[in-house]
């Protein structure tokens, strides 16, 4: 008897959690598609991201309306002493969803809250290099991605990427990436793709594999050293020079720009940047 009690609270319970994921999915869809920013959110973008006024008509309205249900679902906070403002959390939004402009059904589902710091944040690290030899040193970090819900950043670095649009940096967008890469808890370089995995495995790969033995002879390189240190890394880094600098991307690396375009379905390389 109390077997079947039970399997009737979690059949209940499960029904309960359906439903409420559902509301919720239908109240963030309808806040994307017809969420108004406040003007005064607009100024901001306006002055601070001028990427926003050299996307299409099309992609611009979609961008404030992700803004919108953002603002709506995560919270912030910030650390070491500093207080967050209007600005800082508009800035972090309309940078974080540039990565969902042309995937209509993703979101950053685990992302639940966002660390802001003053400057960067100085850790102890272990990280592999290029000659697959893990170190341990102190680094300065501009922002750092959890699968557990949450992105660290330092201000200044955030500020920086939302107002210099075009030179590859840009640590909301590195970690926004880290968020849809950690999706899955796995943080492998290999987000959710809706198929062609087997293109994806092949493509990033090759191009992994070419930027590990660059690195090792002190070849420079588009994506640089810091992408060579693992697969996320490199889908990171990589994500953050498709939305920067998509031409010169396409140009440099034309396979690899058909994997991201085929993943994030914006094409950077027609932006005016
Ligand atoms: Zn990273």
């Amino acid at each position: 008897m109390i077997i079947y009690v039970l399997v009737g609270v979690a059949g209940l319970l499960y029904t309960l959690w359906v439903f409420r994921s559902y509301r919720i999915t239908q109240q963030r869809n309808k806040l994307i598609a017809h969420g108004i920013l406040p003007s005064e959110y607009t100024q901001i973008l306006e002055k601070q991201m001028p990427l926003v006024a050299r996307l299409p008509e099309q992609q611009s309205r979609r961008l404030k309306g992700l803004v919108v249900a953002f603002l709506d679902e995560k919270s912030f906070s910030g650390a070491g002493g500093l207080v967050i403002t209007d600005e800082m959390r508009v800035l972090i939004a309309a940078n974080a969803c540039l990565l969902l402009l042309g995937r209509e059904k993703s979101w950053y589902h685990g992302l639940k809250h966002i660390i802001v710091y003053p400057e960067v944040m100085i850790k102890m690290q272990r990280t592999m290099n290029a000659f697959g030899v893990m170190e341990e040193k102190k680094i300065a970090l501009a922002g750092e991605s959890w699968s557990y819900g949450c992105i660290a950043l330092a201000w200044s670095q955030t500020k920086h990427g939302a107002t210099c649009i075009n030179d590859g940096r840009n640590v909301v967008i590195h970690e926004a990436a880290h968020q849809l890469d950690q999706a899955d808890a796995q943080g492998d370089g290999c987000p959710d793709l809706d198929g062609g995995f087997n293109e994806w495995a092949k493509v990033l790969g090759r191009q992994y594999k070419k930027l590990v033995k660059q690195c090792q002879v002190g070849e420079k390189s588009m994506l640089g050293d810091y992408a060579a240190t693992h697969p996320a890394e490199f889908f990171a880094v990589g994500t953050e020079y498709y939305f920067e600098q998509g031409k010169r991307f396409k140009l440099l690396y034309p396979d690899l720009y058909q994997q991201f375009y085929g993943y994030y379905r914006v094409d950077t390389a027609t932006w005016e940047l």
